[in-house]
C-alpha cells in the first residue's frame, strides 16, 4: 500500500525500494519459518526414529523372552522325554529281568521234583540218554543204580506223612553231598531214586552207594525222631557195551529186588546168573 502511494507520488524510487524490502522481509520470514519448520520436522523425525528404535529394542526384548521361553520349555521337554526312557528303559529292564526269573524258575519247575530238589525222572532219564550216547561213543564205564527206601510205608502209616517228606528231603541232600556234580541224580517214583554213575567203575560205586546207605541210617539221629529208622536199599549193574538204557534199568530193578529179598538195607550188584535165575523163580 506504501509502495503504491509511494508510485501515485512518482517516487519510483522509494516506491521500489519499499516493494523490494518487503519483498526481503517476506523472505527473511518465510526462510525463517521454513527453517522452524524443518527443524521441527526434523526434530519430529528423529523423534519418531528414536521411538521406532526403542520400539524395535523393545520387539527385540520380546523375541529374546519369547526364545528364552521357548528354550526352557524345550530344556523342560528334553528333561521330561530324558525322564521318561529312564522310566521306560528301567521298567523294560524290570520286565526282562522277570521274563528271565520266571524262564528260569519254569525250567527249574520242569527239570526239579520240588521236595527233594533232585532231578525229576523226566530230567533224569533225558541226562542218562544222553550220557549213555557218550558211554557208548567213547566206551567210558557208566554205572546205574537204583535207590529204594525200605519200608517206607511204615514210616509214613507210623510218622504221618509230614515225617515221610522229611526223610525223603534229609535223603535227597544226602544224595547230593555223597556223588559228584556231574552224576545225575533223580527222583523217579515215591521212594525211589535213579543215581547214574559217569567215568565210575562198578567197585567204585558200588563202595559210594554203601556209603550213601551208611548216611542213611543216620537220617533218624539227625532228624532227632525217636524210634525211627531209615535204610536203604540199591541195585547197581554196570553198563556193558551191548546193553541199551531199558536193559541196564532193569537190571538195577532186579539187582535191587535182590537186596529187597535179601533182607533190606544192602547194595547189590547185578549178576547175570543170580538175577536170571531170581527172575525165574519171580515168574514161577
Ligand atoms: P519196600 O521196602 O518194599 O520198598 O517197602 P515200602 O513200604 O517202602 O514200599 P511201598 O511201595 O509199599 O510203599 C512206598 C510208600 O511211599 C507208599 C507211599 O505212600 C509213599 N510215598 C510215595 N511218595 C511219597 C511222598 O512224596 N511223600 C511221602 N511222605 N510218602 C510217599
Ligand atoms: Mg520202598
Ligand atoms: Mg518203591
Amino acid at each position: 500500500i506504501k509502495a503504491s502511494i509511494l508510485a501515485a507520488q512518482q517516487d519510483y524510487q522509494q516506491a521500489y525500494q519499499q516493494l523490494d524490502d518487503i519483498i526481503s522481509e517476506r523472505k527473511r520470514i518465510y526462510n525463517q519459518r521454513s527453517t522452524r519448520q524443518l527443524h521441527q520436522l526434523r526434530s519430529q523425525y528423529e523423534l519418531e526414529v528414536k521411538e521406532q528404535r526403542n520400539q524395535l529394542l523393545e520387539n527385540e526384548n520380546q523375541l529374546s523372552k519369547i526364545k528364552l521361553a521357548q528354550q526352557q520349555q524345550s530344556n523342560k521337554l528334553v528333561w521330561l522325554y530324558f525322564a521318561m526312557a529312564v522310566f521306560t528303559c528301567s521298567m523294560l529292564t524290570f520286565m526282562v529281568y522277570r521274563s528271565l526269573r520266571n524262564k528260569k524258575d519254569l525250567l527249574r519247575l520242569a527239570n526239579e521234583d520240588g521236595l527233594t530238589g533232585l532231578f525229576n525222572r523226566r530230567k533224569a532219564m533225558e541226562l542218562l540218554q544222553r550220557e549213555f550216547e557218550m558211554t557208548q561213543r567213547y566206551e567210558l564205564p557208566l554205572c546205574i543204580a537204583i535207590v529204594d527206601l525200605d519200608l517206607f510205608k511204615q514210616i509214613n502209616d507210623n510218622f504221618g506223612h509230614g515225617v515221610g517228606d522229611k526223610v525223603l528231603k534229609q535223603f535227597g541232600s544226602l544224595c547230593k553231598n555223597t556223588f559228584r556234580h556231574t552224576d545225575i541224580i533223580g527222583r523217579i517214583g515215591g521212594e525211589e531214586f535213579l543215581i547214574a554213575l559217569p567215568h565210575t567203575h562198578r567197585d567204585d560205586a558200588e563202595r559210594l552207594l554203601d556209603e550213601l546207605r551208611n548216611k542213611a541210617t543216620t537220617i533218624a539221629s539227625t532228624l532227632e525222631i525217636a524210634n525211627l529208622s531209615v535204610s536203604i536199599s540199591c541195585g547197581l549193574c554196570q553198563h556193558t557195551v551191548q546193553q541199551d538204557i531199558e536193559a541196564i534199568i532193569a537190571h538195577a530193578d532186579a539187582a535191587l529186588y535182590n537186596a529187597k529179598e535179601t533182607g533190606r538195607n544192602r547194595v547189590k550188584v547185578y549178576d547175570a546168573t543170580t538175577n536170571s535165575q531170581t527172575a525165574l523163580l519171580t515168574q514161577a
